[in-house]
């Protein structure tokens, strides 16, 4: 496929280049799924040929330039070579086409700004103009010039992502640029979004707590919230969810993936009230999903201690948490330490959240049951009833349904 494009790009008189963040990976002998490719020339007409070659849709973006294929379960990008002017601090920049060398060049660190050409002329050979592999080589983390983090001051967060997650360190005028900028306030320019984004990504890495630390010692958490505070008891409340999650994926997992980084997320943000949680919420642009979760562990999070006892029955179990998301729950486990809560969550991971009836609605009609109105509460009645007593049939379902139904509509009719 990349032979294929080489060949394309050269037929069109355009040069092309694998970029950024897979170069790097490549050279440190990470595995790449997905690839990043900069095209000296039109990438939209490069890729609107390539993929009428390969027989493959191709996606257009909205963001100059750019498109992706999407070849044998991977992700390929490609982009117009661009340089990027920036009007304001953090504003996202003004952009025009250019070389791959004023490309690399708006890129955030020099281990970011290697390119690997793609050209017949000198296929595979590594492009490195601002000795990205002498500080790969050496472990350091380095902006292109000095005004990298004023133009963007999201790069401060990147910055501590790449160094934690390959125990690099920010190389020395780097880390003295970056703490002038956050003395000067300057994620105070940048639209939260995009904050979010960057703290999202961060949650998203392994065992997020290093890196949380890391953003706590120089930045704080001030950006967030201004009274915001993180300390020991987040800390110790990531190591719990680190356990939880691996609990969850290695003894508990139903087959269902979770979003680890949210559980995370409801973490670092579990101590503010809900009403600065919701503005917080609006600021930062968190996602729907991401509010739903957030917001349901603050309202149910007395609630939940109604499962810290032992003689509890199953359908109390399943009342309490089956309206959960299971981020939530695995929240909850690592919030709470007491055992008999955690027992009886695993019993519900175990047990409980995969059962489901075996008749319905129709059964009931079938039956000549009437009103169709109580069917919902008639189901859910029997559902806990088999939670607790471990009906096994159809036949059983049905026999216990009916008195279900016989119980309610009387009460009714009194
Ligand atoms: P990851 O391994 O986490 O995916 P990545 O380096 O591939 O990291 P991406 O966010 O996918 O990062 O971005 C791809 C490339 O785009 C980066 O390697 C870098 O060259 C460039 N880039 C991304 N964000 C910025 C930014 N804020 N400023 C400058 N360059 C950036």
């Amino acid at each position: 496929m990349l032979y294929l494009a080489s060949g394309d790009a050269r037929r069109q008189g355009m040069n092309i280049y694998m970029v950024g963040g897979v170069v790097r990976d490549l050279l440190i002998g990470k595995r790449v799924l997905d690839l990043d490719i900069v095209v000296e020339g039109d990438a939209i007409i490069l890729v609107r040929k390539l993929a009428s070659d390969l027989g493959l849709p191709f996606r257009r973006h909205h963001s100059f330039g750019t498109a992706t294929i999407y070849f044998r379960g991977h992700k390929i990008d490609f982009a117009t070579a661009r340089t990027e002017h920036y009007l304001n601090w953090g504003d996202l920049p003004k952009v025009e086409p250019s070389t791959l060398s004023r490309d690399l060049f708006r890129r955030d660190f020099t281990i970011n700004a290697m390119a690997i050409s793609l050209n017949e002329k000198n296929y595979g050979e590594l492009i490195d103009l601002y000795n990205g592999l002498s500080d790969l080589r050496k472990g350091l983390v380095r902006v292109l010039h000095e005004k990298s983090f004023l133009e963007d001051p999201t790069r401060i967060f990147r910055a501590i992502r790449f160094e934690r997650r390959f125990s690099f360190k920010i190389e020395e005028t780097t880390m003295s640029l970056l703490r002038q900028a956050i003395s000067n306030n300057i994620l105070r320019t940048v639209n939260p979004h995009r904050i979010r984004n960057e703290i999202c990504l961060i949650l998203k890495e392994d065992k997020p707590l290093k890196y949380i630390r890391r953003i706590n010692r120089l930045v704080g958490f001030g950006f967030m919230d201004r009274g915001m505070k993180i300390g020991n008891f987040h800390y110790r409340l990531f190591k719990r969810i680190d356990n939880a999650l691996q609990l969850y994926y290695n003894d508990f997992f139903l087959h269902r993936e979770v979003c680890n980084y949210v559980v995370y997320l409801t973490a670092l943000l579990i101590r503010l009230s809900p009403k600065k949680l919701f503005a917080l919420a609006e600021i930062f642009g968190f996602r729907k999903g991401e509010r739903v979760i957030i917001f349901s562990v603050k309202k149910n999070i007395n609630r939940i201690k109604r499962l810290n006892r032992k003689d509890i029955r199953p359908s109390s179990i399943y009342k309490i948490l089956a309206p959960l998301s299971f981020e939530s729950i695995i929240f909850f486990y690592a919030y709470y330490p007491h055992s008999y809560l955690r027992n009886n969550i695993s019993y519900f991971f175990h047990n409980l959240a995969g059962v489901s009836l075996k008749i319905k609605g129709r059964d009931l009609k079938k039956m000549g049951l009437e009103p169709e109105s109580v069917y919902g509460r008639v189901l859910e009645k029997l559902l806990w009833l088999k939670l607790d007593k471990g009906l096994e049939t159809r036949v059983q379902e049905l026999s216990e349904a009916e008195k279900i139904f016989r119980e309610l509509t009387r009460q009714k009719v009194r």
